[in-house]
């Protein structure tokens, strides 16, 4: 079976879990520092806070803004569901947003046509790695927190997604370009949210564990409002900062990977995701859209199945989850066109070229397949 996705995770990733476990520092410490420290630096921020995961630091996010009760915060249905749910863990209500049929992501346009007078902020997700158009949404007046999820590594307009970002919020899962196992990260400029991020996360200490374990003599915490113990850990940081360094070559031999991709699905007639005009993909999801005379995505994603390739429904959509039952939404046909009529296929750093021609093969007779 070709995987989907597969984490490149080596030696030296190992090493370094070894050697925080042998320093026995295990809990958030100093490598926890130094990840945060080479994270924001390398998508242009000038604060990092390493948090437990990307759902987590979301919330986190929201908490931070003041998001509560009766407020509404705008978000892609056309997201993994922690995005709407960390609207949820506020009290909040997640207003649901149709999404640009190129990108899958949210446009002025689109968060414009559900905003009320209780919109407290939009949460923009770059959805698979393609870079949201920020500039546009951010022009609408409200607070916009990024989920970039899986944006490590893509642009926009030439500069690191995450440049500028008011607040945006990462992953270290698995199923992204770099991971930590679990873990996540928030990215700012603000000296002062930073500050009050990392006691956020970290119970609502006034002193965090590693700061008094350094300090001479006695230092006695305070617990200055109720928080949350969303900390990563060091051993989680020392593989961050591993993973890190081998974040432009990811990027890079995933991008070679799609262009040949391309290449191959062309005469094919589906449209591939691709780079949109205001920025480049990571490829954290390499889709495809079915043409309008394709078999169902289920048929297709069986018949790709018996050849041996593992590939995955689109992006899926929130409002159409149990957990969204009777959550009430306008309109979403294009994120229900995408849920329904794209399906991601494999890319990772194993993919031999033998192997893109096996996806793209078995998606040719997938596409002709009669639904048996
Ligand atoms: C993966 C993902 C998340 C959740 O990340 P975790 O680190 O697993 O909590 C949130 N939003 C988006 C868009 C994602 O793809």
């Amino acid at each position: 079976m070709i995987p989907v996705m597969k984490p490149l995770l080596g030696d030296e990733e190992a090493a370094a879990a070894a050697d925080a476990v042998r320093s026995g520092w295990v809990a958030q410490g100093p490598r926890v520092a130094a990840f945060e420290e080479a994270f924001a630096a390398r998508v242009g921020a000038r604060h990092g806070v390493a948090t437990s995961s990307c759902t987590t630091a979301l919330h986190l996010a929201l908490h931070l803004l003041g998001v509560g009760p009766g407020d509404q915060v705008v978000v892609p249905s056309l997201s993994f569901i922690a995005t709407a749910n960390a609207v949820r863990y506020c009290g909040a209500t997640p207003v649901f947003a149709d999404v640009d049929p190129l990108t899958g992501n949210l446009t002025a346009s689109t968060v414009d046509a559900v905003r009320t007078p209780r919109t407290r902020a939009v949460l923009l997700v770059h959805q698979g790695g393609v870079p949201a158009d920020v500039e546009s949404i951010k022009a609408l007046g409200l607070p916009v927190v990024e989920d970039a999820a899986c944006a490590a590594g893509s642009t926009l307009h030439g500069r690191p997604v995450g440049t500028g970002a008011l607040l945006a919020a990462w992953s270290f899962h698995p199923r992204k370009l770099i991971t930590t196992g679990e873990g996540g990260m928030l990215t700012t400029d603000d000296p002062s949210w930073a500050q009050r991020l990392k006691r956020l996360r970290e119970h609502g200490m006034s002193v965090s564990a590693a700061d008094r374990h350094e300090a001479r003599g006695v230092v006695l915490e305070q617990y200055t409002e109720t928080a949350f113990n969303y900390r990563m850990t060091d051993i989680q940081a020392a593989v961050g900062l591993v993973q890190l360094r081998r974040l432009d070559a990811i990027v890079a031999q995933r991008r070679e990977f799609a262009a040949r991709y391309h290449e191959l699905l062309a005469p094919l007639g589906v449209r591939a995701v691709t780079d949109p005009a205001h920025g480049t993909t990571n490829y954290q999801s390499f889709w495809v859209e079915l043409p309008d005379d394709a078999p169902d995505q289920a048929d297709v994603l069986t018949t790709l199945a018996q050849a041996g390739v593992s590939a995955r429904r689109g992006i899926m959509a929130a409002h159409t989850e149990p957990a969204y039952a009777g959550h009430r939404h306008g309109p979403l046909p294009v994120t229900e066109h995408l849920t329904n009529r794209t399906v991601i296929l494999p890319l990772h750093h194993e993919l031999t070229e033998d192997d893109q021609h096996t996806v793209v093969d078995a998606l040719a007779k997938a596409l002709v397949a009669v639904a048996s």
